[in-house]
């Protein structure tokens, strides 16, 4: 496959098709460098050099009542996370604060739960309301499953995106959860768009699905048109189903993140958890096809650290700073 010849399809506007996003995902590893390199053209044309930094807040852990085979944060899981219910507003202002001294593009905060209560969706507006008052932080929340009315009350009090992740393809997903659906999961993204956030959708790969599992999750993002494709690698947490699976390798997660690239090139495309764990020495090169990173860890694993972070994305060539799309 010519990949200079893909990346050029993707930068003309066409979309890449199946079956070539389908050659990616399986392409062997002497191909990798040129997938890269492919991934790079279009991550360099919308987004240059630049990195945006994520930084999660767990604003409830390890209480959540669905089922998905790899979450640590399902109550049905032993997997021994902290359990805390909602935090405060001022815990959750708090969390801000420290993103935002740490250069933060975007905060997100984060309940382990199949959808927010009604006090729950208080807590997060109310805290919404006081960060937008003071910072100039992007806002995200990631709440479980929504309706209308939430989707509008957390745009209103100041959320500028939603995070609902599909997971997986819809072939897969049922044996990823059986507690909610695909479709509910698909809705809850339509909403939060109609209510006029963006829409932050990925999904986490090493589950034990097919490559063409991983082509139908870039597509289903790409017709939903995500806006922001967070991507997790299985790092297998204790406790949970999915315990004994054994990690991708560094090369089947980057095709990964270059399958996304070429699928949705103009995408705030964001390397979350597992990076570290599956990435190892070979992190750098993911952001010749992401442009983001979460820093600081992840809701309930440890990352390097920001001064990590930020020491890999000077030494690669690469710079923190906002994300523009042209
Ligand atoms: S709905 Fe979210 S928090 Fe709950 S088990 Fe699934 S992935 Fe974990």
């Amino acid at each position: 496959m010519h990949w200079d010849r893909v990346a050029a399809t993707a930068l003309s506007g066409t979309a890449v098709p199946r079956e070539t996003l389908l050659a990616a995902a399986t392409a062997g590893d002497d191909e990798l460098l040129a997938l890269l390199d492919a991934a790079f053209r279009i991550r360099r044309h919308f987004h240059g050099r630049r990195v945006s930094l994520h930084v999660l807040q767990n604003a409830k852990s390890g209480l959540c009542p669905e089922d998905c085979s790899f979450c640590s944060q399902s109550a049905r899981a032993a997997s021994g996370v902290d359990r805390y219910a909602m935090q405060s507003v001022d815990e959750l202002v708090a969390g801000a604060r420290s993103a935002a001294r740490d250069g933060a593009h975007t905060y997100c905060m984060v309940t382990s739960t199949r959808d927010p209560s009604g006090r729950e969706l208080a807590t997060i507006c109310e805290a919404a309301r006081r960060i937008k008052s003071e910072l100039s932080i992007r806002l995200c929340a990631s709440l479980g499953l929504l309706d209308a009315a939430d989707a509008l009350a957390l745009a209103a009090a100041g959320l500028d995106r939603y995070n609902h992740n599909l997971e997986t393809s819809e072939r897969f997903f049922g044996e990823v959860c059986t507690t909610h659906t695909y479709a509910a999961r698909v809705g809850t993204v339509r909403v939060a768009k109609a209510a006029g956030m963006e829409a932050c959708c990925g999904g986490i790969v090493g589950l034990g699905e097919r490559p063409e599992d991983r082509v139908g999750l870039a597509l289903a993002l790409r017709e939903l048109g995500a806006d922001s494709i967070p991507v997790n690698f299985l790092d297998p947490r204790p406790g949970t189903a999915l315990a004994g699976r054994a990690r991708l390798s560094a090369a089947e997660a980057l095709r990964c993140l270059a399958v996304l690239r070429l699928a949705n090139p103009a995408v705030d495309l964001r390397v979350a958890g597992g990076r570290e764990t599956v990435l190892g020495r070979m992190q750098p090169l993911a952001l010749f096809a992401a442009n983001s990173l979460f820093t600081r860890g992840y809701l309930t694993t440890p990352g390097q650290g920001l001064k990590a972070d930020l020491e890999m994305i000077a030494q690669a060539g690469f710079e923190v700073g906002e994300v523009h799309r042209q």
